[in-house]
């Protein structure tokens, strides 16, 4: 049983992560993401959204080497390079999930 979620104001009282990840398995509730950029700081271990693991998004260098260009949620839709995304506003939204039920806004 979902709560009526009527504003932004409303989903953030109720927010937190445990309610994020609540909604993440919803299909009748779609979660729309703002994000900052925060450059600096410690690589992250944890989805800032949902509190799944990260794993590191890499491409192949001219050398044959290999760069960690950022880090994706296993779960998800988030994904940060390294110069960091941070959620700073959620939005729940009635309607269809899109994949994993999370889409991001610019
Ligand atoms: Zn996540």
């Amino acid at each position: 049983m979902l709560p009526l979620l009527r504003d932004e104001d409303a989903a953030f009282a109720l927010g937190g992560g445990r309610m994020r990840r609540l909604l993440l398995d919803s299909p009748a509730v779609r979660l729309e993401v703002r994000y900052a950029k925060r450059p600096g700081g410690a690589p992250l271990e944890r989805c800032p959204v949902c509190g799944s693991p990260l794993v590191p998004i890499r491409n192949r260098t001219l050398f044959d080497g290999v760069v960690t260009l950022g880090f994706r949620c296993t779960r998800c839709a988030y994904w940060t390079h390294l110069e960091r995304r941070v959620p700073v506003r959620y939005r729940f939204l009635r309607g269809r999930a899109g994949r994993s039920g999370v889409t991001s806004a610019r």
